[in-house]
C-alpha cells in the first residue's frame, strides 16, 4: 500500500506545476544522483536572435525567406527562431513536401525549390558542399536545389533560473550533471562554462543521446538514481530510457508527456530542484 505521505507530496508538487505519475517517482527522486539535461529549450531559453548572416549566392532576405519557409511546418526552437527573425507572412500553401530531420534539420520545397536548412552533418549528408563557418553560435547552413546558399548564425541564453538549479541539485546531494546536445561542440561549450555542469557532450543524434544515457546508467551504484530533463523535442526515447524522465511542459509534445514520468507545467528549471525538495521531505516522513 502506498502511503498517505505520497499523496500529501505529489498533492503538494502539482499545486506547484510538478504533475508527478507515480508515487514510486517521487520516491526514486530522493535518490537522484545524477542528472542529465538536453541543453535547447531545457537549460536555455530556445529563443535564438540572429547575429549573423554570411552569403554566399544571393541576398540575406532570400536566405531569411527561404530558411523561414522551410521551418514553418517544425516545432523546433530554431524553426520558431528563424519565422520570427525573417518577420514576413509565412505562406504555407508555398511550402510542400516537407521532411524534419531530428537533430539536422529540416528539407522542403518552397516556391518549386528544394530549401534545406540545418547543420553541417545535414549539408554532408546530402553531398551539399558549404564551407565550415567559426563563429560563435548554432549555424544554420541552407542550400537552394541543393547548391549552397550560405549561413544563419543564431544565439541562445541561459534561463535565468537555470544557473541556480544545479547550484540547488548539487546542494541536495546531486553528485553529476551532464548536459546532452545535437549542437556544435563551441555552442555546447559556451553555454556549459555559465552553469556548473561536470560533463558535456556534443553533436549527438537523437539515439547517441539514448546511448549516453545507457552508458550512465552502466557506471552508476544501483541505488543512485539517473534524471533526464529535456523541453521534449524528439526526447521521448531518452525520457523512457532514463530512471526518471522529467519533461518540461511548454513546449513538450504529446509523445514525451507520454514518455515522462514528471512533468513541469512551464519550463523553469527552478521547479526541478523544488520537485527534489518534495520528494526528500516526503520521504523523510514516510522513512
Ligand atoms: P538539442 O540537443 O540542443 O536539443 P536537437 O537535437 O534538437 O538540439 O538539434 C541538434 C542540432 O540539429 C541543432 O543544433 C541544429 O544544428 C540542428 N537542427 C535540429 N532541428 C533543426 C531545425 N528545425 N532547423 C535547423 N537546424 C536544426
Ligand atoms: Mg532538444
Amino acid at each position: 500500500s502506498i502511503p498517505l505521505s505520497f499523496f500529501g507530496g505529489i498533492g503538494c508538487a502539482s499545486t506547484k506545476g510538478i504533475l508527478v505519475k507515480g508515487s514510486n517517482y517521487l520516491e526514486a527522486l530522493a535518490d537522484a544522483r545524477y542528472f542529465v539535461f538536453d541543453k535547447t529549450g531545457t537549460l536555455t531559453k530556445g529563443v535564438f536572435e540572429v547575429t549573423s548572416i554570411d552569403v554566399k549566392q544571393g541576398t540575406e532576405e532570400k536566405l531569411l525567406y527561404y530558411a523561414a519557409h522551410a521551418e514553418s511546418a517544425s516545432s523546433h526552437p530554431i524553426s520558431q527562431s528563424l519565422q520570427a527573425a525573417y518577420g514576413g507572412v509565412i505562406e504555407r500553401a508555398r511550402v510542400s513536401e516537407v521532411k524534419e530531420i531530428a537533430g539536422q534539420g529540416v528539407s522542403a520545397n518552397v516556391d518549386g525549390h528544394v530549401i534545406s536548412a540545418g547543420n553541417l552533418r545535414l549539408m554532408r549528408s546530402l553531398g551539399i558542399s558549404a564551407d565550415p563557418i567559426h563563429k560563435e553560435g548554432t549555424i544554420v547552413y541552407v542550400a537552394f536545389d541543393h547548391e549552397y546558399l550560405g549561413s544563419i548564425t543564431i544565439s541562445d541564453v541561459i534561463k535565468p533560473n537555470a544557473r541556480e538549479a544545479i547550484r540547488s541539485l548539487k546542494a541536495e546531494g546531486v553528485r553529476r550533471c551532464v548536459m546532452l546536445t545535437g549542437d556544435s561542440q563551441s555552442a555546447a561549450s559556451a553555454i556549459a562554462g555559465q552553469l556548473d555542469i561536470d560533463e558535456v557532450h556534443s553533436e549527438l543524434l537523437p539515439g547517441d543521446k539514448v546511448h549516453e544515457v545507457e552508458s550512465l546508467l552502466q557506471q552508476k551504484n544501483g541505488k543512485d538514481k539517473l534524471v533526464f530533463v529535456g523541453d521534449g523535442i524528439n526526447d521521448a526515447p531518452v525520457l523512457s530510457r532514463a530512471d526518471i524522465g522529467i519533461a518540461m511542459g511548454a513546449l513538450g509534445s504529446d509523445a514525451a508527456i507520454e514518455a515522462a514520468d514528471i512533468v513541469l507545467m512551464d519550463d523553469d528549471p527552478s521547479k526541478i530542484s523544488l520537485a527534489m525538495r518534495i520528494s526528500r521531505r516526503t520521504l523523510r516522513i514516510v522513512r
